[in-house]
C-alpha cells in the first residue's frame, strides 16, 4: 500500500475510520491540532494516508460493515505498512489479538486480549482520571461500556493506566486505549501523542 511522504514541513494527513461510531469528535480533535483529517468509508480512501484512528461504537455493528466495505485485508495491509494507528473502545477490539466476552473477530495487529463490556453493569459508563505514563502526566478517562485489556503480550508498552488496569497500550506502530480521549477533548495528551507516532512511523 502506498503511505503519504511525510516531510517534517509536511502537514500530516490522518483518516478516520467513517463506518459508524464516534469519529467525528475524533476529526475534531485532530483538525485543531493542525492536522488533515479524511474520513475513511472506502478502504481505496486509505492510499496516502499517514495515520488513521479506528473510533469508539460498537465493535459487532463495526465487523458488519468492515464485511460488507471489504475493509479487512486493506485494515492489515495499512497496518503491516507501518503507518500509525490508533484504536479507542471499540477500535482497540477491532486491533486486539484476543476478545473475549464473547469471542469475536478481529485484525489481531496488537498482542492484547481484551474483554468487551469489561466493568460491568454496574459501572457501565463512568468518568476518571489516569496516569498517561507515556508523558508522565494525569488525565481525564471517560469510559463508555468499555473494554478492559486482561492481557498484554510481551512486546506490548502499557502507557496509561486507571484503577489498576492497563487503559493505553501500544505496540510499535499501533496505539489503542480503552476509554475516549475525544471526548474530553480540552486535554489532547492522547491525540498528540498519537501525533508524534504518526510523524515517526511514516516520516
Ligand atoms: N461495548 C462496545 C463494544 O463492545 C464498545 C463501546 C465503545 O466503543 N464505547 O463494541
Amino acid at each position: 500500500m502506498r503511505l503519504g511522504l511525510l516531510t517534517m514541513h509536511n502537514t500530516p494527513i490522518v483518516g478516520v475510520l467513517g463506518l459508524q461510531g464516534d469519529f467525528a469528535a475524533h476529526g475534531q480533535v485532530l483538525r485543531r491540532r493542525g492536522v488533515e483529517v479524511r474520513v475513511v468509508r472506502q478502504p481505496k480512501q486509505l492510499t496516502g494516508l499517514n495515520g488513521l484512528v479506528i473510533p469508539g461504537g460498537e465493535s459487532t455493528t463495526l465487523i458488519k460493515l468492515m464485511d460488507v466495505f471489504e475493509f479487512w485485508d486493506p485494515l492489515r495491509e495499512f497496518v503491516r505498512s507501518g503507518a500509525a494507528v490508533f484504536g479507542t473502545c471499540a477500535g482497540l477490539i477491532i486491533l486486539a489479538s484476543e476478545v473475549l466476552n464473547p469471542r469475536q473477530r478481529s485484525l489481531s495487529v496488537i498482542d492484547v486480549a481484551v474483554e468487551r463490556n469489561g466493568y460491568g453493569r454496574q459501572r457501565e459508563s463512568f468518568e476518571g482520571e489516569g496516569v498517561f505514563s507515556a508523558e508522565g502526566t494525569r488525565i481525564p478517562m471517560v469510559f463508555i461500556r468499555a473494554p478492559r485489556i486482561v492481557r498484554t503480550g510481551a512486546n506490548v508498552l502499557a502507557l496509561g493506566e486507571c484503577e489498576g488496569d492497563t487503559v493505553i497500550a501500544r505496540q510499535d506502530n499501533v496505539l489503542v486505549a480503552t476509554f475516549h480521549p475525544e471526548l474530553s477533548s480540552d486535554d489532547t495528551q492522547v491525540h498528540d501523542y498519537f501525533l508524534k507516532m504518526v510523524r515517526t512511523c511514516a516520516g
